[in-house]
């Protein structure tokens, strides 16, 4: 038995068995049928749960719901007049007249006017399959975090992080007796870093004074091995 081939329909992307017709959206799944389709999107989608996966519609697909009754004035859609964003068909640009009330004032219209007696309004048709009517901003200066193209060279260069500051330093004694000592210079002197760091310090300090104490004995050790080769033995 043949293998059964599985398919997934272009227009609305549900996986189902090599079949003529898409058993969700209807659409003819022949070369023809699927030329037909793809000429039928377009950037007006009509808001319905059953087919939340069909692509866009044309404005004159659009005007043929609206007309024939299949989209009311309470019908939730979104398109180039609405900045994609949805919106209750009786406030829509381009698709409201045809459903006889103006968009902008609620006037009784009907669907060959071309202006709104009420307002003036104008009944456009907005038939470019292209044109999503998305508001085409200017992008957003430094409010994300991270390196982006649009900055300036003065921009890269302003890092963000701040500074490595020195602790404050703790303030002099100023009785007169100790500030003469050694102490006193040593605290203004270790006041740099943390405990740790102080601690560590401390004890190299330790080490270096024993390496030249060590030295210095076998320097004398030395001249005194020295001195007692050199004399003659009586
Ligand atoms: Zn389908
Ligand atoms: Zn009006």
């Amino acid at each position: 038995m043949a293998k059964q081939r599985i398919l997934v329909c272009p227009i609305c992307g549900e996986t189902q068995p090599e079949i003529k017709v898409c058993r969700v959206c209807s659409t003819l799944l022949d070369t023809n049928g699927l030329l037909l389709a793809e000429g039928a999107i377009g950037p007006w989608w009509v808001r319905k749960e059953e087919l939340t996966f069909r692509p866009g519609i044309t404005y004159d697909n659009l005007a043929e719901l609206a007309l024939s009754g299949k989209i009311t004035l309470q019908t939730i859609v979104r398109g180039p007049t609405t900045r994609q964003l949805w919106k209750v068909a009786r406030r829509v640009k381009g698709l409201s007249h045809l459903l006889g009330r103006c968009h902008n004032c609620g006037e009784h219209v009907s669907p060959d006017d071309r202006t709104c007696d009420g307002c003036n309004a104008q009944f456009l048709k907005f038939t470019d399959r292209n044109n999503m009517g998305i508001e085409l901003g200017a992008p957003s200066k430094g409010e994300t975090g991270g390196m982006s193209s649009f900055l300036s060279d003065a921009e890269i260069l302003d890092t963000q992080s701040t500074p490595l500051t020195l602790p404050p330093k703790p303030e002099v004694q100023q009785s007169p007796e100790s500030v003469e000592t050694d102490e006193a210079e040593e605290s203004v002197e270790e006041s740099v870093g943390s405990p740790q760091f102080r601690s560590l310090q401390r004890r190299l300090e330790q080490g270096k004074r024993r390496v030249l104490a060590l030295t210095i004995s076998l320097i004398i050790a030395l001249i005194l091995i020295g001195i007692l080769i050199s004399t003659p033995l009586g």
